[in-house]
Parts: C-alpha cells; structure tokens; sequence
C-alpha cells in the first residue's frame, strides 16, 4: 500500500493484490489501482510478534511469515524456549490458541520429564480445515 498526492494533500491510495513469493508477501504484478481517498484509516490487526524483548533476549528466529521459528513441538531454536498461540501461528482464533496452550504444555513436559501422559489436541503445522 502506498500512499498518493498532490501538492502535499492526499488524494488516494495504491493498493494492489498481493501473493506468497519465496515466503514474502508481495504485490501481485498488473493489480495495482489507485482508489481515491482524502482520509486514510489504517486498521490492522495482528502483524506478528514483536522483535524487541523476549524473543530478541532469547535470540528467537523467525520464519517466512515473521512469526517465531519452532520445530514439531513448539521449541523455538532455542533450547528449552517453546512457542505456542499466535506468536507462532500467526493472527489465529482462541480455540487454536488454547489448543496449542495444552499441546505446548505436553511437550514441555516430555521436555523436561521424557515422557508425558498430557494430551497434544495439536501439533504445531495444524491447519484448519475449510468445510465446503
Ligand atoms: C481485535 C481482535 C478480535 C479478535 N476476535 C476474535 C474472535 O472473535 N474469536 C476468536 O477466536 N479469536 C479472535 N481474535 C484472535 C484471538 O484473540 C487470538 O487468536 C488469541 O488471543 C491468541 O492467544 P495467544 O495466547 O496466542 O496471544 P494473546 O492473547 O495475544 O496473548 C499474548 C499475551 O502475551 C503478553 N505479552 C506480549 N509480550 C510480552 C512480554 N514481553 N512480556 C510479558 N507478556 C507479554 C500480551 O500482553 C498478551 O497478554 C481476535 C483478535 C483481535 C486482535
């Protein structure tokens, strides 16, 4: 998205389709459009994890989305430091959040105690599926 003017006014915005290339997400070529506009409202919802803070003091890796790296039970590339929810997910609903909460927790368990009885309901690669 950009924005457009004129003389220092805003007259619109360019906006374009977008899609997945090498894991970025980037305009889609011949999609661009202006549309006009003389007040923009940005309304964004979650755009991932910030960079500062825990995930920068433990060294968390990200993946392609931006979100925190983890391997098929929740552990980032650090050892012993899990993820779950939609720092590793991505902007997600709270069943997903709360699933992944429990299924974390398993697998901190077998972590720290090599084996665990805690039910996983998900792994972390889980996806939902569309009814149609
Ligand atoms: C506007 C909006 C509406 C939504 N509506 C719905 C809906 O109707 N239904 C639905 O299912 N889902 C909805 N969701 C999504 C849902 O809220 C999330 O998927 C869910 O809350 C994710 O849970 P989480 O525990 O992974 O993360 P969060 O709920 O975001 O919890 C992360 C927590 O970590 C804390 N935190 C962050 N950084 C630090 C730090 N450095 N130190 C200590 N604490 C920290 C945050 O303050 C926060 O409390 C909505 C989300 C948004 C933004």
């Amino acid at each position: 998205m950009e924005f457009v003017g004129e003389n220092g006014k805003l007259t619109g915005v360019k906006v374009a389709e977008t899609e997945f290339v090498d894991g970025k997400r980037l305009p889609k070529a011949g999609t661009e459009r202006i549309i006009p506009a003389d007040l923009v409202f940005l309304s964004l919802g979650f755009t991932g994890p910030e960079r500062a803070g825990i995930t920068e003091q433990v060294s968390a890796e990200f993946d392609g989305r931006g979100n925190v790296a983890r391997d098929g039970y929740y552990m980032t590339n650090t050892e012993g430091i899990f993820v779950a929810g939609d720092a590793g997910r991505g902007q997600s609903l709270i069943v997903w959040a709360i699933a992944e909460g429990r299924a974390c927790a398993a697998a901190v368990d077998k972590f720290l105690m090599g084996s665990t009885i805690l039910p996983a309901p998900v792994a972390p690669t889980d996806r939902a599926m569309a009814v149609l």
